[in-house]
């Protein structure tokens, strides 16, 4: 198969409690269904807390999805992997975080913290294979012997994408990999990352809500709101093909990629909390273009060009 990924009706419901004590549920991901081909990348984009966050760690297996859903890892189910599968998944599909400093260990040293993999999953030649992770992304190996603390964030990056390097992977979950980091050391670690997935043939899941890095690095767009995905198609006909009210909104508020004829809009209103989603069009709340429909029916997620999927009643014919 050419996907690495097949995702089929994937929902991830949590149960919450309000301040006030309420117990009640949130589907940060809801209903959502969409491949990733080998090689690729394929970007998640919105706003915080549309569940994108959320997607990328249950294809990961870090958080179990709702019955009902299909995750297919290389043709297989990852939802109901056995032990041994599920540890071998671990190895091929690894993710790099928003934070680096967040996710290393501050009293390790970074040659502590590379060789971590190689001893949970026990595996020789760590020693050897660290350097060649360290040198992969471009950190000479003196810093091997230095703490987190004494690396710079541009730095640091580079060890938690060596550290998703170890195992030889085949799929990683990029979630917002450059947002901590100063604007002047972003396009190194893009840069990076552009490169590692040519050399290593990496298929990667950017998540980010930045849509200049997107347009970037992408080869396919899904652009989320209130856990669904409502528009999806190739970067390049997002960009200059927008379907979606909502993508149009976000799109002309960046502006080295919105070109003149792009109309600004500005959305009103706050995004509406997700565990109480407005119904028919969850978006008909702050869309500027709504009808009546949509504020009863859900339009649904169809195919509307070759390459092209929505969800708008104005695309549905
Ligand atoms: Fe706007 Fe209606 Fe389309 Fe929703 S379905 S995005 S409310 S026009
Ligand atoms: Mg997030």
């Amino acid at each position: 198969t050419e996907n690495i990924l097949e995702v089929s009706h994937l929902k991830k419901t949590f149960h919450i409690k309000s301040p006030d004590g309420k117990k009640g549920l949130l589907r940060a991901v809801d209903d959502v269904s969409f491949t990733i081909k080998k090689g690729e990348t394929f970007s998640l984009v919105g706003e915080s807390g549309c569940g994108k966050s959320t997607l990328g760690r249950t294809l990961l297996g870090l958080y179990t999805p709702d019955q009902g859903s299909e995750i297919l890892f290389n043709g297989e189910d990852i939802t109901n992997f056995s032990k041994s599968k599920r540890k071998n998944f671990a190895k091929k599909a690894q993710l790099i975080f928003q934070d680096p400093s967040a996710c290393l260990n501050p009293r390790r040293t970074i040659k502590q913290i590379l060789l971590e993999p190689f001893k949970i999953h026990k595996i020789q030649n760590g020693e050897a294979k660290i350097k060649e992770l360290m040198d992969m992304v471009g950190l000479a190996s003196r810093f091997l012997d230095r703490f987190p603390h004494e690396m710079s964030g541009g730095q640091k990056q580079r060890v938690g994408i060596a550290r998703a390097l170890a195992l030889n992977p085949e799929l990683i979950v990029c979630d917002e990999p450059v947002s901590a980091l100063d604007v002047s050391i972003q396009a190194q670690v893009i840069n990076l990352l552009e490169d590692l997935q040519k050399q290593l043939n990496l298929t990667y899941l950017f998540i980010s809500h930045d849509l200049s890095v997107v347009h970037h690095i992408s080869d396919r767009v899904a652009v989320m709101y209130l856990g669904k995905i409502v528009e999806l198609t190739t970067r390049d006909e997002l960009y200059e093909k927008t379907q979606h009210p909502y993508t149009k909104s976000l799109l002309s508020s960046v502006p080295d990629i919105s070109d003149e004829h792009r109309e600004k809009i500005i959305l009103t209103g706050d995004v509406p909390s997700p565990s109480n989603p407005p119904a028919g069009c969850r978006f008909h709340t702050r869309c500027p273009v709504a009808m009546d429909i949509c504020k009863t029916k859900e339009p649904d997620f169809i195919q509307t060009g070759s390459k092209h999927f929505a969800s708008c009643h104005l695309h549905i014919k």
